[in-house]
């Protein structure tokens, strides 16, 4: 596993913004500037996410799911995605420790 923290290619701070885009149709954008410069570090346009502790009502509106749609299936797909943000989280924190990086 390799882990990198999200440094600016202009200055080299690892102060990031992020600024969050979504439009109907299209995969949520994520823009990254740099807190020091100001200058676009990175964009990540996302086919899924998970924001913490939002809850599985937040992630069905994110992810369109409709009335129509199986409640099992997404209460599992939303379990599945919160495990693996926590323990990919956590993961990454111990291989950054592993390497000696500060976060
Ligand atoms: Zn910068």
């Amino acid at each position: 596993m390799q882990v990198n923290r999200q440094t600016c290619q202009e200055c080299g701070s690892r102060e990031a913004r992020n600024i969050i885009v979504r439009e109907a149709g299209r995969p949520m954008t994520v823009y990254v500037r740099c807190g020091n410069c100001g200058q676009l570090v990175a964009a990540y346009e996302l086919k899924n996410y998970y924001h913490h502790g939002k809850g599985i009502e937040s992630y069905l509106r994110g992810h369109g799911a409709g009335a129509e749609d199986s409640g099992r299936r997404w209460l599992d797909e939303f379990k599945q995605v919160q495990e693996r943000a926590q323990s990919g989280y956590q993961s990454a924190l111990e291989k950054l420790a592993q390497d000696g990086k500060e976060i």
